[in-house]
């Protein structure tokens, strides 16, 4: 712990100021910081000089992770609905409740009738018993989070292409990169401290930018070409440029032999995708594309950047597969400074699907259906006859509740109520279930739906370790106690455990916690706390004794050769046609976080951008006669929301963006909840609406 929590002023009397290093609990850069605590308070937060990714810097985010931790409306108390309200209760009766409630129903109706959605924001201790409370106790494999909904593509297209769904390279390879291909990131926006690495390495070093993105985002001031493509056209466009690679006689063969397989099918599915058969498809002009084919294959140290504007399509897999492809034609993957990087969203959505928060999974990405995996965790837990049948999906989950087929829900630090796509019928599911827990740090809009709500320790109040997305496992520290009764999440999680009869699941500490995790889990098996100090360790790290990996598949792939997997171009499933004329894109903007818990309770944040806004193209206004800041109607087939428009050049004319951060305006209730046929992640980033203005000759119609 040396020199982790020091000390850092003495007031009048006793007061003091002690400043203790942890991790940012926003997005995945997972940068350090320092949390500066006074009298139980959250006073201040500092960047970490020495840390790898933030080196002495913080997004305003950031500088500003403590204030919704001092928030009056944190909650304190275990509630009980009563009579159709949510009363306070103590935590005996609160937590005998949840254990009753949730194991009647399984006796009553299978553990299938169970599901649990557990959380990238809460530590990779708090994941693993969530994960353990849904297979050792309750007997069911449906457990499932977030990262359903941003990066699942990611990890089944790369497992199946490198045998490894993470990040393959460091954020502190950045810097020696010759070139970088982004595509789907807002990076300034959603991983600033990663985007400013990017312009750092064009500015400084003149390394070459392509940005393939619809939105004329940030990254492009700096990028030497911008691909515009239709929202929902990547696989032609990533095909196009392997044509391209392939024609000129640009890819690496010699590396396509030695570490690849696969390739002459590659060759046949690509050789269609010419520069103009893609213009076609994509809107980039030929010219553009060959451009950049050529740049790419032709650099020695390339990075693609990737993140949801990737994934979250109906053929996020086949998309993330096409990258893969792009890498391994050229040669650039498992080198330094290379490879196919996703961006992970949340702080912790790597350490959750790391921790088999996933209905598929163990940890490690063991298999639920391998016999000898679940013998490994039927001993470790001390249980007989884990599941082998992969359990449902978030999106499942809340289909099957709509059925009256998942009767018992237990949720943690996730809203889907205002996160999940089509969210009108999240709510009706919410409602449908027998009985709903939701354990959480504010009453959340599906806490609202709850029958019991547990109150939660924020990432200030509790220790733990978050695995940010270059798959360092870092740790976080309590600065302040927990306001009123709240509690830990992993303390929680036991407590369910202990009352339903369940003894494996007694622990002093999260640091207890991590060593049963690396007994069970390969990549992790050299984490142990004292390991960890004072800036983490990157998986695969399979022994006490070995240092981390910061970038993957050196010298042989994850699964052996690296499997080329060719993909041919399918259609969003639902584009404008004459009555939705338009097609909406949903995201996230540099000030806020998901659903706005944290960020709209942070005065400085809600400041900049306070309310929700439809993008609008500057022709569309002009043809629809509405000016910036009416507010319209914006309509899809699922549902409708009132916002105003801010007119900009960022989206192309017939496309608008919406951001998906503002309940009075939920973006979630227009977008389609169509899925990728494997990873079941919905189509959040292309759906048809229409746009209605809502003032006609001085009447609100
Ligand atoms: Fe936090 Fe991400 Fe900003 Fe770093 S870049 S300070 S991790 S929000």
């Amino acid at each position: 712990m040396k020199g982790v929590v020091c000390l850092v002023g003495k007031f009048e009397g006793e007061r003091s100021v002690s400043r203790i290093l942890t991790t940012c609990i926003y997005c995945g850069c997972g940068c350090g910081l320092y949390l500066d605590a006074d009298q139980g308070r959250i006073i201040g937060s500092y960047p970490s000089g020495n840390h790898p990714v933030s080196r002495g810097a913080l997004c305003v985010k950031g500088w500003n992770s403590y204030e919704f931790v001092n928030k009056l409306d944190r909650l304190t108390k275990p509630l009980i609905r009563r009579n159709g309200r949510l009363e306070e209760s103590g935590w005996e009766e609160a937590l005998d409740l949840v254990s009753r409630r949730l194991l009647e129903i399984g006796d009553r109706t299978g553990p299938d009738s169970l599901a649990f959605l557990s959380s990238a924001k809460t530590t990779n201790e708090e994941n693993y018993l969530m994960m353990k409370l849904a297979r050792a106790v309750f007997r069911a494999n449906n457990i499932d989070h977030c990262a359903r909904l941003c990066h699942a593509s990611t990890v089944v297209g790369l497992k199946a292409a490198f045998g490894s769904g993470a990040m393959t390279n460091s954020i502190e390879e950045f810097e020696d990169a010759d070139c970088f291909l982004v595509t789907g990131s807002d990076t300034t926006a959603q991983h600033p401290l990663i985007g400013s690495r990017i312009i750092n390495a064009v500015r400084d070093r003149s390394a070459a930018l392509i940005v393939a993105d619809p939105r004329n985002i940030e990254l492009v001031k700096y990028a030497d070409i911008h691909l515009r493509q239709k929202n929902g056209t990547d696989v032609a466009w990533i095909n196009g440029m392997m044509n391209v690679i392939i024609e000129e006689g640009l890819h690496a063969s010699r590396y396509i032999e030695e570490r690849t397989e696969g390739f002459a099918k590659l060759r046949e599915v690509v050789k269609d995708y010419t520069p103009g058969y893609v213009e076609v498809i994509t809107g980039i002009p030929a010219y553009l594309l060959v451009a950049s084919a050529r740049i790419y294959a032709r650099s020695e140290k390339a990075m693609i950047i990737y993140s949801m504007g990737i994934t979250q399509h109906v053929t996020g897999v086949d998309n993330v597969k096409s990258l893969a492809n792009l890498a391994m034609l050229t040669g650039h993957v498992g080198f330094r400074s290379t490879g196919v990087n996703p961006l992970r969203g949340q702080n912790n959505v790597q350490g959750a699907c790391d921790m088999g928060a996933l209905p598929k999974v163990f940890t490690g990405y063991q298999s639920v259906g391998d016999k000898e995996v679940r013998e490994k965790f039927e001993a470790v837990w001390g249980v007989k006859d884990l599941p082998a049948v992969p359990g449902l999906t978030v999106t499942e989950i809340f289909d099957r509740a709509r059925k009256g087929d998942v009767r018992g829900l237990y949720i943690i630090g996730e809203n889907p109520a205002l996160s999940d796509p089509d969210s009108n019928r999240v709510r009706v599911a919410l409602q449908q279930l027998d009985f709903l827990v939701v354990q959480d740090i504010f009453l959340s809009e599906t806490a609202e739906y709850a029958d019991v709500v547990l109150p939660a320790a924020g990432f200030a109040e509790k220790d733990g370790t978050f695995t940010n997305t270059e798959r360092r496992v870092q740790r976080i520290r309590k600065a302040i106690d927990p306001p009123g009764e709240a509690r830990a999440d992993w303390e929680i999680i036991s407590g369910v455990a202990e009352r339903c009869g369940y003894k494996g699941m007694r622990y002093s500490s999260p640091s207890e916690i991590m060593d049963e995790i690396a007994e069970l889990t390969p990549i992790y098996g050299g984490m142990r706390y004292d390991r960890l100090e004072p800036f983490g360790l990157q998986w695969p790290c399979p022994s006490r004794d070995h240092p981390g990996t910061p970038y993957l598949h050196k010298g042989t792939f994850a699964r052996g050769k690296g499997q080329f997997m060719p993909a041919v171009y399918i259609a969003p499933d639902e584009l404008p046609d004459q009555e939705y004329s338009f097609l909406l894109s949903t995201g996230r903007v540099y000030w806020h976080w998901h659903t706005g818990t944290m960020t709209r309770r942070t005065s400085t944040l809600d400041r900049e951008v306070p309310e929700a806004y439809v993008e609008l193209h500057p022709r569309d206004a002009e043809r629809m006669q509405v000016i910036g800041g009416e507010e319209v109607r914006v309509s899809s087939r699922r549902g409708n929301i009132e916002i105003r428009v801010k007119i900009t050049e960022k989206v192309k004319e017939g496309s608008v963006f919406i951001p998906f951060h503002f309940k009075e305006a939920a973006a979630n209730i227009l977008t389609n909840p169509a899925v990728d046929p494997t990873a079941k992640i919905p189509e959040y980033k292309v759906c048809a609406v229409k746009i209605e203005k809502m003032i006609k000759c001085g009447k609100v119609v």
